[in-house]
């Protein structure tokens, strides 16, 4: 069943309790989604370093307790930008996928959807997902690899919550409420959808 987007959805937006502090981050355009959160952790051991990483929905970026809050401002947008390059890169295989599956599927769906497979193939050019309840089978377009996370962790939610609701009635779209960032990445595979027809501009000359 296709995950792309299907006319008559009206469901709610992510609203989410960020209840992290957003120091730092604030007046910067949000270059992770914006949804998510940074949380920047100072630390008396470290002197010089800085680094980030991702828990769950939030960004954490842990700088040296000395450091100013303007160099802080600076750091952060940094870290997000370079997190952000390393995950556009990042393509994960089959074996990560089915991690993915399975704990989006505890995460959403109190694990109640059990794949009994999820692959990556390169046949399905105009699906994102695709499921066959029967088999317990899902399976991914590589057109997806290099989109951002939450989009690739939107069409794994799609395709598990297949597994328990087939079709795409209000008892599925309830069940997708679960996943905070339904919405946005509907949009964001609508952009894709929609940019692919549009008229192909000039490339833009480079400097
Ligand atoms: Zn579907």
């Amino acid at each position: 069943m296709p995950a792309d987007p299907s006319p008559g959805f009206a469901g709610e937006t992510s609203t989410r309790s960020a209840g992290t502090q957003q120091r730092g981050a604030a007046d910067r355009p949000p270059r992770a989604p914006a949804t998510s959160a940074v949380e920047v952790r100072r630390s008396n051991r470290r002197s010089r370093t800085v680094s980030a990483y991702r828990e769950g929905d939030r960004t954490i970026v842990l700088i040296p307790a000395r450091m100013s809050e303007a160099e802080e401002r600076r750091w952060v947008g940094v870290m997000l930008d370079k997190l952000a390059a390393q995950e556009s890169k990042r393509v994960f295989g089959d074996g990560e996928l089915a991690e993915r599956a399975e704990r989006l599927s505890a995460q959403y769906f109190e694990g109640r959807a059990r794949p009994a497979s999820v692959r990556w193939v390169t046949n399905q050019n105009t699906r994102w997902g695709s499921c066959t309840p029967a088999e317990g089978s899902i399976r991914l377009s590589h057109r997806l690899q290099g989109m951002p996370e939450y989009v690739v962790d939107y069409v794994l939610v799609h395709e598990l919550a297949h597994l328990l609701v087939p079709g795409h009635g209000p008892r599925f779209w309830r069940l997708l409420e679960a996943y905070p960032r339904t919405e946005r990445a509907r949009g964001y595979l609508e952009g894709v959808v929609a940019a692919d027809r549009l008229p192909h501009l000039p490339a833009a000359r480079g400097e």
